[in-house]
This record gives structure tokens, C-alpha cells and sequence, in this order.
């Protein structure tokens, strides 16, 4: 008889032995397989179509424009980024090289089942079946183990990096504070781990042959529920707010919100400078709470001038529903990766490699880990690549706003050299780590846009 709580390290639901055996040999679950790998296909395709309808593929008519860093920036300018770049691919490229090697030897070999299996005891073969709240707390002393060791091992080289960013000048923060936050990522990614493996082993448990398809559902609603709380919830747990005082750059920033069809309540600054050069700005919230946001380092850096055209920028992310189209997108690509996920895990040459019977067992997260890994990583580029024709396109829009390609160009150049931005970054690069066009292709842009509407073309920053 199925006892109340169901089995837990057996997959479906079990009538006798019989079928326990066969449900863990994985045979009956062949048609559930294939209706998840027809959703993942499906899905997949959506997201394809999405990507190549909603992606502004040519935000400026006129086609691509070529870039050229000799024109804006000096030899040694050039050399300095250069030399930045090659001080930081190292801790970057192990990191992430790092990241993935632990993640599939934890996945893909019985190691990581025997790692969690400390956390969690072997369950018993004969099917015990531990009460709710037991299951609860291993899932939740697995979450804990998984996430802590991925950052643990990576966090050597995020602290090389952080050592080559404090070395040229782009990181203002002591080690107390940086440490703090990684420690407060950490949390962040804890608890969505946690509400993640929690909801899935629901699934799992209720839905033991058609969990890929709740879990496709309740991906997408965890990505829309991070997208709108992220600025609402974790932004405010590294940056504090304050409103920026009443004045001309107030005034103006409102007004041109108003004019641009995008209100916006309020004008916030955020105290970024406590760890960070960077100088960036955003719109937040929807409808009657949206509010522009400027880091600090941007007010006291750039003229108003410039200050209007980042804000400018920001406003054509607004005004397009950026955040909502990038929403869809990341919400499509977990629900694939949902279905994806299932295959991996009811694999049962995975699941023997992972040395674990089935997905309820929870040491089968390190598999699950192992996927998500994979999955995120091959999704990134792509991710990337929207988001280039994105930004340009929010380029455009501030191009259009403000008419001022002189002050766009300068800015963007001011930008690259203070970010010390990749100019020529490789190919390789560009699609890995570039969420944004090169400052160069941005100063090109402007060019082409002052060309288009007749208005005088910037005059290259360097002389030859
Ligand atoms: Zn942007």
C-alpha cells in the first residue's frame, strides 16, 4: 500500500516491488521522456522565434558600422586596456573553467552523491520513507553544501580579479567589505536554491512522471518573480538610496522622462561609490513606482550633459520594455531548460554515472547542478548577443532624445577609458563576456546616426 507521504527516492509512484524495481531501472518513464523532449523542442523553437523577432537587429538604419578604436583613443590608451584585459582573463577564464570542472565532477561522477550523501544519509534501499519535514531539511542541507563549495572554489579567483580591478583603480572596496559582499550573494543565491529544490522536490514527489512540466511553469515564474523583485529586494541590500535633491539635473531629468512618454516618480542615487568606479544608472519599477536611478560616481564624474544622455539611455530601455522582453526570454530558456533538465535526470546512464537511483534522491542535485551549469553557460552567448542590439538600440533612443552625438561620443570614450574597456576585444570574448558593443562600435554609432540626421559628425578624439 502507497503510504501517505509517498515514497521519496523512487520516482513514480510504486504499486509493488516489481514496479519499484523497473521505475528504478527508469523503463517506464520512456513516454514521459519523449513529451518532454517534444516541450523542450517546442520551447526551444519559441525561444529561437522570440530571440530573432523581439532582438533589434539593426537598431540604426543603415546596416552594421565599422568600428575603429585608432580614431578616439591614443596608442597608449589602446596599450592600457590591452594590458587590463590580459591582467584580468586569467582569474577569469579559470574561474569559470574552475566553476565547470567542479560542477560536472560533482554531476557526472559518484563523487558528488557521496559528498551529499554525508549531509543527507543514504536513504534506504528498501524505501523508507522519511517524513516531509526531514526530507525538507536534507534538500535544504544539500542546497547549503552545493552552493557554498561553487562559490568556494571560484572565489579565489574572484578575488584575483577583484586584486587586478583594485590594481588599476576600478575598485574602491576593503576586503572586509567585498567579502561581506560575497557573503551576501551567497544568500541570495542560497535562498533561490533552496525555493528552487524545495518546489521541484514538491513536483517531483506529487508529479513523479510529468514534474518537467511544473517545473517548465514554476521556472517561469521564479525568473518573473527574480526579474521584478531584484531591484526591489537585493539592490538594496548592496546599495543604499537617496533622493537627489531638488535642483536644474532633477528638474531636467524629470521633464525629459515626461517628454520621452516614460514618467517616472522619482529620482534616486544610489551611494555606489563606497565600492565600485563604475558608473552606470537605471529605471526601475513599473507604472507608478518606476524611478530613474544614478550611482553616485556618475554625478560626480560626468557634467550634466552626460549625465542626461546615460539617463537618456536608460529611459529607451523603459519606453521598449527591455526588462519585460529580457524577462520573457530568460523565463522561455529556464522553461526549456526545465524539460532539458528532466532528460538529464531520468537519464538513466546519468543517473548511473552520478551514482544515484533516481531525481528524487537529493543527492541528485549535484546531476542537477551539473546541467544547470552546462545550460547557463551555453546560454549566455546567446543572451549576450540580444543584449548587444539592445543596448544600441537604447543608444539610438538616447541619440534620438537628446540630438547630441558630440556629447554621446565623448561620453562613450570617457566611459571606455574609465571602465578600461576591451576596445578590439577577440571574438571569443566579445560573445562571452560583452553584454554591451564596444565603446569604439558606440562611437561609431553615433557617427552613423550624426550622418543619418545631418547633423555635424564628432570629429575623431585623435589626431593621426
Ligand atoms: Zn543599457
Amino acid at each position: 500500500m502507497r503510504e501517505p507521504d509517498g515514497p521519496e527516492y523512487a520516482a513514480p509512484p510504486v504499486r509493488t516491488e516489481a514496479d519499484r524495481e523497473s521505475a528504478h531501472r527508469g523503463e517506464p518513464e520512456a513516454p514521459s521522456r519523449r513529451a518532454a523532449a517534444v516541450a523542450a523542442v517546442v520551447l526551444g523553437a519559441l525561444l529561437v522565434v522570440v530571440v530573432a523577432v523581439m532582438t533589434p537587429w539593426h537598431p540604426l538604419p543603415g546596416g552594421r558600422v565599422a568600428a575603429d578604436p585608432a580614431l578616439d583613443f591614443t596608442r597608449d590608451q589602446i596599450a592600457r586596456s590591452k594590458a587590463f584585459g590580459a591582467a584580468l582573463d586569467p582569474p577569469a577564464y579559470a574561474g569559470l573553467a574552475i566553476g565547470l570542472v567542479v560542477a560536472l565532477g560533482l554531476g557526472l561522477t559518484p563523487w558528488g552523491a557521496r559528498l551529499l550523501g554525508v549531509v543527507t544519509r543514504r536513504p534506504d534501499p528498501s524505501g523508507a520513507n522519511p517524513p516531509l519535514r526531514l526530507r525538507a531539511l536534507r534538500l535544504i542541507a544539500v542546497a547549503v553544501v552545493l552552493s557554498a563549495l561553487s562559490r568556494l572554489v571560484t572565489l579565489p579567483f574572484a578575488a584575483w580579479s577583484e586584486s587586478v580591478l583594485r590594481r588599476y583603480g576600478l575598485s574602491t572596496q576593503g576586503w572586509g567589505s567585498w567579502l561581506t559582499d560575497r557573503l551576501t550573494e551567497l544568500g541570495v543565491s542560497l535562498v533561490i536554491w533552496i525555493v528552487a529544490l524545495l518546489a521541484l522536490h514538491l513536483l517531483i514527489h506529487r508529479f513523479p512522471r510529468h514534474w518537467w512540466a511544473g517545473a517548465a511553469v514554476g521556472g517561469f515564474l521564479l525568473v518573473t518573480g527574480v526579474f521584478y523583485a531584484y531591484p526591489v529586494v537585493v539592490e538594496p541590500l548592496f546599495n543604499s538610496f537617496t533622493r537627489m535633491p531638488a535642483g536644474p539635473l532633477r528638474t531636467d531629468l524629470l521633464r525629459m522622462a515626461h517628454a520621452d512618454g516614460v514618467p517616472v516618480r522619482d529620482v534616486l542615487v544610489a551611494d555606489a561609490s563606497k565600492r565600485t568606479t563604475e558608473l552606470n544608472a537605471y529605471v526601475s519599477g513599473f507604472g507608478s513606482t518606476r524611478r530613474i536611478v544614478v550611482y553616485d560616481t556618475l554625478l560626480a564624474s560626468q557634467s550634466p550633459k552626460e549625465v542626461r544622455l546615460v539617463v537618456a539611455h536608460e529611459l529607451g530601455h523603459a519606453k521598449r520594455g527591455d526588462v519585460l522582453t529580457g524577462t520573457l526570454v530568460s523565463g522561455l530558456g529556464v522553461a526549456a531548460g526545465a524539460c532539458v533538465l528532466y532528460l538529464a535526470m531520468t537519464s538513466p546512464r546519468l543517473l548511473r554515472r552520478a551514482g544515484v537511483r533516481s531525481a528524487a534522491d537529493p543527492r541528485s542535485t549535484a546531476l542537477l547542478l551539473a546541467t544547470v551549469t552546462v545550460l547557463t553557460l551555453a546560454a549566455g552567448p546567446v543572451q549576450n548577443l540580444m543584449s548587444r542590439h539592445v543596448e544600441a538600440r537604447a543608444d539610438v533612443h538616447a541619440l534620438d532624445l537628446t540630438r547630441d552625438p558630440v556629447s554621446f561620443g565623448a561620453m562613450q570614450r570617457s566611459l571606455s577609458l574609465r571602465n578600461l574597456d576591451d576596445l578590439s576585444p577577440s571574438a571569443f570574448a566579445y560573445a562571452l563576456w560583452n553584454t554591451h558593443p564596444s565603446g569604439p562600435e558606440r562611437i561609431a554609432m553615433g557617427r552613423a546616426w550624426a550622418r543619418l540626421h545631418h547633423v555635424p559628425v564628432p570629429a575623431p578624439s585623435v589626431r593621426p
